[in-house]
């Protein structure tokens, strides 16, 4: 199984499977980044899982050539809270788990050696580059982080933190849940209707999609994020979609829908050098 396509690369090394963004490698000298796949590694921080989860990390960062104890990770739970991270706190071991990243679903920096990481299941997961400036970010945006748009509201914390321009920033998409399989029932659909009035108009609700029964609703989140990334100034040709579905990929990637309880996660990681 090869998920190489013409925006991401499957790479295969010393019993490590990832992904990476074409894109992202004509910057190979500025960045590292990566997105793991294999359903036997869980990178699942808390409590009982930190160990396996540690030596999961370890493995990824060695086959990319990043250190282990740089890696920093929000706690993700749904909100739409960005934090621009200036340093490590633990010295010889990851910054998981800490409280200065409870409620954050994302991380924005501009220093060297200090690995932005996120997880998902089923969730968005977004990577901005900003070449010009130098700044990374790393976001998790499930559906109701997509709802509260906290791809938007990254880019303008890149803009009045970092002086980035929209122009510049390049957002790559990693694997998610996808139309194909993101089933709603009405509660949700509504609140998405009612959310993005802004651009179910003018785009004719074409990211939403009523199923025969008429019951429920097939809704593209990644559609909506490209949508509010492109009116916030992003060019297209620099949102770069990854265009992987979890669900149908669930052999090689975890999905909260497929695994149910006790499900794993992936991760992606981005470093500037
Ligand atoms: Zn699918």
């Amino acid at each position: 199984m090869d998920l190489s396509n013409k925006n991401v690369l499957h790479i295969k090394k010393n019993g490590i499977e990832y992904l990476q963004f074409r894109k992202l490698l004509e910057y190979k000298d500025i960045i590292n980044h990566a997105y793991s796949l294999g359903i036997d590694k869980n990178y699942r921080t808390s409590k009982g899982d930190y160990y396996k989860a540690l030596q999961d990390y370890k493995n990824l960062c060695d086959a990319i050539g990043v250190s282990v104890t740089n890696l920093v990770k929000t706690n993700q739970e749904h909100t739409d809270v960005v934090k621009v991270v200036t340093q490590k706190f633990n010295l010889n071991e990851p910054d998981f788990n800490l409280d200065q990243y409870r409620k954050t679903d994302g991380l924005i920096t501009n220093q060297k050696n200090l690995i932005l990481a996120a997880t998902n299941a089923d969730c968005i997961l977004l990577l901005f580059f900003d070449p010009v400036k130098k700044v990374i970010a790393n976001i998790h945006s499930g559906w109701r982080g997509t709802l509260q748009r906290i791809s938007v509201k990254t880019v303008i914390k890149m803009q009045k933190e970092f002086d980035c321009k929209p122009e510049d920033i390049i957002c790559c998409i990693l694997p998610s849940i996808r139309k194909c399989h993101f089933e709603v029932e009405k509660e949700v659909k509504n609140e998405f209707l009612k959310e993005f009035q802004d651009i179910s108009q003018e785009q004719n609700y074409y990211w939403i999609e009523e199923t025969v029964q008429n019951k429920k609703w097939n809704i593209d989140t990644v559609e909506i994020n490209k949508i509010l990334l492109q009116r916030q100034g992003l060019k297209e040709e620099n949102i770069i979609d990854s265009g992987i579905c979890s669900v149908c990929n669930s052999d090689l990637i975890h999905s909260y829908r497929v695994e149910k309880e006790g499900y794993g996660l992936n991760t992606a990681i981005i470093e500037l050098k």
